[in-house]
Order: structure tokens, then C-alpha cells, then sequence
């Protein structure tokens, strides 16, 4: 996107090519939920990323290493579709590409959350072995955009924890190429949701946690 007049860096002295107040909007809402998932103990020591689209080339993702329940705007830079930082010497999450492929493929997806919650971890270690978790009959499938009843199902992809994110991404579009999904897990890792705008991004990362806390809660209590 061609700089517009006013679209300016004063510490960079150079013009930016994304609007600076859509980028404050966004890290306001970033801030604001993200202090909150935090507060439930989802981002233990440092951990998790997570972004806003922008507009068509740029994203608002967190810095890594920064304290989630603590972030200010500071914390918050940008990167282009392609996970490239722009106008900004900060460092964004190894993960970046994980965020932002989901961007580059999608143009709706307006929001990418990724969290470290216990029973996100638990429920990845617990279900490797099968490659997926099976979500059946609960009422709160329904939070997940396109499922209009609980009569339904849903297999929740977990691939194997890499720090290759190159290999990682290539599995999840291979999967997407083949289902429609909100999210997916990494095993002893974490959790990715997503959706079109931070709220729905957001019901969708608590319906998952939600259930995949019912799922070991079963395992724990079923003779
Ligand atoms: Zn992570």
C-alpha cells in the first residue's frame, strides 16, 4: 500500500505504509483481551503471540518475549503478510509465520490468538497419538462459525510440536486444502484460534479450551 501524507514515522524519519491510527486501534484491542486471557493463567511466562490484520498487507502482532498480561503499545509492531517486520526494528514471535499464513490465505481472517493454557497442553500431549481431538454432541459446538446445532462433530487437528515453523505451516495448509478449521493444537505446545474479528477469534479460543477441558475431565472421571 503507497504511503499516504501524515502516514509518517517521526523516530524512523520515514513515511509508513500503514495507517498509524488503525495500528493504535489494534493494538488497543490486543491489549485489552489479551490482559484478560492472561489474568487466566493462558500466557504463562511470556508465552503465546497474537495478532490483528490491519488491512490487506499488514498485521499487528505482538513483540516476542514481552510479559502478555502486561502489554502496552510498545509491545505491539507490525508485520507484512509474509511475517516480515515493517518500519520497525522489533522482533515478532518465531511463530510469525503461523499468524501470518493464515492472513495470506484467507482475506476474511481478521484475527489470529495463540495460547499456553494448562488444559490446551495437557489435551496435546494427551491426544497426539491420535492426531486429533474428537469433539461430539455439546451444545457449545455451536460457538464455531458454521455449525448451527449440537448434533455435530469436529475433529481438532494436533500436529507435532517443530521449531521448524516452515514444515509446521506447510501441515496445517495441507490440512486446511482438505477441511474447513478454526483452530488446532501443537503437542506440548499450545493452542491456535482464529477468526474473522477479535471477538469471534476470541469465542472460538474459549469454546476450545472450554471443551478440551471437558475431554480430560472425562478421561479423569469415566471408570
Ligand atoms: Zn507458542
Amino acid at each position: 500500500m503507497p504511503p499516504k501524507p501524515g502516514w509518517y514515522n517521526l523516530r524512523m524519519n520515514a513515511p509508513l505504509p500503514y495507517d498509524p491510527e488503525r495500528l493504535a486501534q489494534c493494538a488497543g484491542e490486543i491489549i485489552a483481551n489479551v490482559r484478560e486471557l492472561s489474568e487466566r493463567g493462558w500466557t504463562p511466562a511470556t508465552s503465546s503471540n497474537f495478532s490483528r490484520r490491519m488491512d490487506e498487507r499488514n498485521v499487528a502482532i505482538t513483540v516476542s518475549g514481552r510479559d502478555k498480561g502486561k502489554l502496552t503499545e510498545a509491545d505491539i509492531m507490525v508485520v507484512d503478510v509474509d511475517g516480515q517486520p515493517v518500519a520497525t526494528d522489533l522482533k515478532s514471535s518465531a511463530e510469525t509465520l503461523l499468524h501470518t499464513q493464515l492472513y495470506k490465505r484467507f482475506p476474511e481472517i481478521g484475527c489470529v490468538l495463540h495460547t499456553h493454557s494448562h488444559n490446551q497442553t495437557v489435551a496435546s500431549r494427551l491426544f497426539a497419538g491420535m492426531g486429533h481431538v474428537h469433539l461430539e454432541g455439546y451444545e457449545l459446538l455451536k460457538a464455531f462459525v458454521g455449525n448451527t446445532t449440537h448434533d455435530t462433530e469436529i475433529d481438532v487437528p494436533v500436529f507435532a510440536n517443530t521449531q521448524d515453523m516452515h514444515t509446521l505451516a506447510a501441515q496445517v495448509d495441507a490440512l486446511l486444502d482438505k477441511q474447513c478449521m478454526w483452530g488446532y493444537l501443537i503437542d506440548g505446545h499450545g493452542l491456535y484460534a482464529w477468526g474473522r474479528d477479535m471477538a469471534e477469534a476470541r469465542r472460538h479460543l474459549e469454546a476450545f479450551e472450554f471443551l478440551l477441558g471437558c475431554e480430560l475431565d472425562l478421561r479423569r472421571l469415566r471408570p
